[in-house]
């Protein structure tokens, strides 16, 4: 595909992202990077069919479990659960389950999708997150509806000193997709219901970025910013101020 057969509008895209600091980050070779640049325009057809239920069924959401009539409700419709293909189905049905619970919407689990490989950084073989996020891009049409994407494997950003930072989650703040990791949540052999425990409470965090929520001093919010430790267990809810903004009066 040659890039003289873009429309304006797409060759304005390419511009921005040729420019965008992801990009600019180490590839491993050439070749990489010109598959970003295919991928950007030619996007699996599971992602389309994503993108197309996503459009079809957000806005008509409703709580599924009638005992959850009456409480907050999130002030997104539907969440999407993306699980990579190193997952685990116990995983992904606690997080839908307990995601489901805390913001009282449906959560749907789409079919287990392989990273990208031009979001890989070999050096330190782990993957970009700031590139999964922009993977996830196309399929998040609907303002309406939350994607996250769950991996098992290490992912990484860049943040202010630290190049190649790992964390265990990254979404944009505000925007429409979030992922997470359990790679750093399972170090000194944690039992299995601790990771998962611990995974859903970065999900919460990073999905409550996706409606703008900053990181938070409050004490026990679950918007603290981790600092590159895990304190999931000191965390036991939103504060007032970051509730506010993720739930329906
Ligand atoms: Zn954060
Ligand atoms: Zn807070």
């Amino acid at each position: 595909m040659h890039w003289t057969a873009l429309s304006p509008k797409s060759k304005e895209k390419r511009r921005k992202w040729l420019n965008s600091p992801v990009y600019q980050k180490p590839r491993p070779n050439k070749a990489g990077a010109f598959f970003v640049h295919r991928f950007y325009i030619m996007r699996p057809s599971i992602f389309f069919l994503a993108g197309l239920l996503a459009l079809l069924s957000c806005g008509r959401a409703r709580p599924t479990n009638p005992s959850a009539q009456g409480l907050s409700r999130a002030v997104f419709d539907t969440l999407y659960l993306l699980p990579a293909t190193d997952t685990d189905t116990a995983t992904m049905a606690y997080l839908q389950r307990h995601l489901a619970d805390s913001f009282q919407i449906p959560v749907i689990l789409l079919p287990t999708q392989p990273l990208p490989a031009f979001a890989w950084y070999a050096p330190r073989k782990r993957y970009w997150a700031d590139s999964l996020l922009k993977w996830m891009r196309p399929i998040a049409q609907n303002g309406r509806c939350r994607w996250l994407l769950v991996t098992g494997s290490d992912i990484s950003t860049t943040r202010k000193d630290h190049f190649n930072w790992g964390v265990m989650g990254l979404a944009y703040r505000p925007g429409r997709v979030a992922t997470v990791s359990d790679y750093r949540l399972q170090e000194h052999k944690r039992p299995t219901g601790a990771v998962r425990a611990a995974l859903l409470k970065v999900a919460l965090h990073e999905l409550g970025h996706t409606v703008g929520n900053d990181h938070c001093q409050q004490p026990h919010c679950l918007m603290q910013d981790a600092d590159g430790r895990d304190k999931t267990a000191q965390l036991s809810g939103f504060c007032n101020a970051c509730r506010k903004r993720l739930f329906r009066p």
